[in-house]
């Protein structure tokens, strides 16, 4: 019967991974015993392409040199397929074993085709449309040579000062790990070797995202349980999910650098969790072992980090350069080496690169097609959160007179940082040309607000103004840190000036990071957070002002009222004398003297054109026992929800779990659930739910990794964000 045929058939796909997995493993270990230590020391090299040409410009002649040698593992930041190729024919044509490069590149958010960053991405609550723009990127970077890209990046983070938050899908781990699954597959697929697909890698490991003070490469000190409850449940779920490769972080984990780091690297990721795949250093990471006082010299540093995991070394030569030596003097083993060399042409082997190195030229997409554009304008417009709204947006089509003005009013760079090569060569769409576009009957007046006194002047000649407001796609990214995270320079003189005219105006924000809106805020109509929006910027943002796109994006980050507050997020723990706003004037409880309690937006908080109601979680069972959780049963939670205003929309119903009483003190919340519906007016649903052991349970301090569930009341919550106030509980028992 049907069951009967489907077991056949799994079964059947079962044994092909495994015989293929035995033909890689057969094949690797008779390169192997080919191999002389040299070579099996230069597929542990990844050297950087320097040059604005492909091979033959003369400009990295040692890349090319090690590539003939056959002493070359892979190369990064080279692209195009004549490029690749050219540089591919030396290593497979012209060194003594053949075996092919791996081409590398930080594809991010897009190739040609940028989609919007990552935060923004992550406020979509969409896993379908990151799938889908991580399969678009890989189909445009395999086609242009590369096989291999540095992404998704799953740092959860506190720090909106720390400007890679921008690549990150934010605070909250279960997000992020959503995310990076979705990511993984959309660059993965079902097969590397397909033509469509790339190799994904989960960065950076581990807990980069918590850089004292936010500045990038900074110290972590971070306890066993916050580890393993927050900053390693995306990389657990990414190695699940297949991720082919992992990147060591720049920062020490409690003392040891990320590089050189046998608990996380070996012990947690290759041995508790089983990963094969490869890990590669985060640029020079494994020299920077010397700077962070870890490894006396180079020899040293390349020591550490083979013995901690690290299996290929980007830029930096000391694996390689000393390895010999190493070997000799007994400070290395020859199995470990032989291992990482394994790790990596078995991805070699699972790429396909041994059967087909090469690229086709003529099949090679040079530009976005519309089909990808169409996926990037859809993505930015469902990641924009529409944070506040007196009902000035959505703007009528049919508006007599509309006013742009701002400094990013006809910006054509808001594709954000690590933008790809799309980037350089394809501008974003502006917003107001795209206003222009989307109201063609309206006087559409411009001022990019450096004189006060011209915007003041549009925006009173006008019915409604829209006033483009945030960073530079500079201001974030690596090594992108402020120390102040409210707008540049001049721009809240604008707002003010412009919200003195007393005319109805929206601020649509981009930017790379939350920023401190501060008091301005009180004082605008209607405030869309637009992010880096990439490609499709100016499109998708008047998709949004002109309802057209009926925006429901939610905050993946907290937007704190003010930079001493940080940090400031969700899923904090209580503290002993928690502060009451019942009680606002006690003195011996946490709170500052001098700033409101609270954050100026929640995590998961966004508005939608529409309005939505949600009820109760209903459980399907009150009460389970802890061998049953742990035996894999689980709760089905219902959550209903209805459509209650007058148009379309999209509400994201969240699932929040509270342990009250636990051996290590629980976060007061914690994101186990969400999932965005569209809704009809009137419409209404029930999105349900699941609860399982992992959901309930936490990972102790111990470090050899121990996760458990403790009998006992949970609280669960469901809402639109994450002051979700209906709860339900469950016994434990
Ligand atoms: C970044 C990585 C990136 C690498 C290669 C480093 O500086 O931290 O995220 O993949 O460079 O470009």
């Amino acid at each position: 019967d049907k069951v009967y045929d489907d077991e056949v058939r799994e079964a059947q796909v079962y044994d092909d991974e495994v015989r293929e997995a035995q033909v890689y493993d057969d094949k690797v270990k008779d390169l192997l015993g080919r191999m002389t230590v040299e070579e099996k020391l230069g597929q542990l090299q990844q050297l950087t392409w320097t040059g604005d040409t492909g091979p033959g410009g003369g400009q990295t002649e040692e890349v090319e040199r090690a590539a003939r040698a056959g002493l070359l593992g892979s190369v990064l930041n080279l692209h195009g397929a004549a490029h690749t190729n050219a540089l591919q024919r030396m290593a497979v044509e012209e060194s003594r074993l053949g075996i092919p490069l791996l081409f590398g590149l930080d594809v991010v958010h897009g190739f040609w085709t940028t989609f919007p960053i990552p935060l923004a991405q992550a406020s979509s609550f969409d896993p379908a449309v990151a799938e889908r723009d991580a399969e678009v990127s890989a189909k445009e970077t395999r086609s242009n040579g590369v096989r291999w890209t540095f992404s998704p990046m799953m740092d959860v983070t506190h720090e909106p000062r720390w400007g890679r938050i921008a690549e990150s899908c934010g605070e909250d781990p279960y997000l992020n790990a959503v995310l990076a699954v979705a990511k993984v597959r959309g660059y993965q697929g079902d097969d590397l070797a397909a033509e469509d697909n790339v190799a994904a890698c989960a960065k950076h490991f581990v807990a980069y995202g918590g850089a004292e003070g936010g500045r990038d490469y900074n110290t972590v000190d971070v306890s066993e349980q916050r580890l393993r409850n927050l900053y390693l449940p995306p990389f657990r779920a990414a190695v699940d999910a297949g991720v082919a490769t992992v990147m060591a972080a720049f920062n020490t984990v409690s003392g040891v650098p990320a590089h050189g780091n046998p608990h996380t690297l070996t012990g947690i990721l290759k041995e508790e969790w089983g990963f094969d795949g490869l890990v590669v250093s985060d640029y020079t990471g494994v020299d920077e072992l010397i700077a962070h006082g870890y490894a006396a010299d180079g020899a040293d540093a390349g020591r550490l980090a083979l013995t901690a995991g690290v299996d290929m070394e980007m830029v930096s030569t000391h694996i390689a350069g000393h390895g010999r030596q190493l070997l000799a003097d007994g400070r290395i083993t020859e199995d470990r080496l032989d291992d990482a060399v394994a790790r990596i042409l078995r991805l070699k082997y699972a790429l396909g690169l041994f059967d087909d190195p090469y690229t086709d030229e003529a099949a090679a997409i040079g530009a976005p097609t519309p089909a990808a554009l169409a996926a990037a304008r859809e993505t930015a417009a469902r990641s924009m959160v529409l944070m506040k709204n007196d009902g000035v947006l959505p703007l009528d089509p049919g508006a007599g007179s509309i006013a742009v003005v701002g400094p990013f009013a006809d910006h054509t760079d808001l594709h954000g940082t690590w933008a790809g090569p799309g980037c350089r060569r394809f501008p974003t769409a502006g917003v107001l040309d795209a206003v222009r576009a989307a109201a063609p009957g309206a006087d559409v007046a411009h001022a990019d607000g450096q004189e006060l006194a011209q915007a003041v002047a549009a925006a009173e000649a006008a019915d409604v103004t829209i006033v483009v407001v945030g960073e530079e796609p500079e201001l974030s990214g690596e090594a992108a840190v402020r120390s102040e995270i409210s707008l540049p320079a001049g721009q809240q003189e604008l707002i003010a000036a412009v919200a003195a005219t007393g005319r109805p105006f929206a601020v649509v924000l981009v930017n790379g990071r939350p920023l401190t809106v501060g008091d301005w805020v009180d004082g605008v109509p209607a405030l869309l957070e637009a992010w880096h929006p990439g490609i499709e910027a100016g499109n998708a943002i008047a998709d949004v002002l002109f309802g057209t796109v009926n925006p429901g994006g939610k905050l993946p980050v907290t937007f704190p009222r003010a930079v001493g507050q940080i940090p400031v997020y969700y899923n904090r723990e209580n503290t002993g004398r928690p502060y009451d706003p019942a009680n606002a004037d006690e003195k011996y409880v946490s709170k500052y003297l001098d700033l409101a309690d609270g954050p100026q937006f929640v995590f998961g908080h966004g508005l939608s054109y529409t309005t939505f109601t949600t009820g109760e979680p209903r459980p399907d069972r009150a009460a389970l026992t802890v061998d049953e959780l742990t035996g894999g049963a689980c709760v089905e939670i219902a959550v209903s929800v209805a459509n209650t205003g007058g148009r379309a929309g999209d509400e994201v119903v969240q699932l929040y779990v509270h342990d009250p009483v636990a051996s290590i003190a629980q976060p007061l919340r914690r994101l186990r659930g969400f999932s965005r519906v569209t809704l009809e007016p009137g419409e209404s649903t029930v999105v349900h739910f699941t609860l399982g052991a992992e959901d309930l349970g936490f990972w102790t301090n111990d470090p050899a990794g121990r996760f458990i569930v403790e009998p006992g009341r949970f609280d669960v919550y469901a809402g639109t964000s994450s002051l979700a106030a209906a709860r339900c509980t469950l016994t434990v028992h």
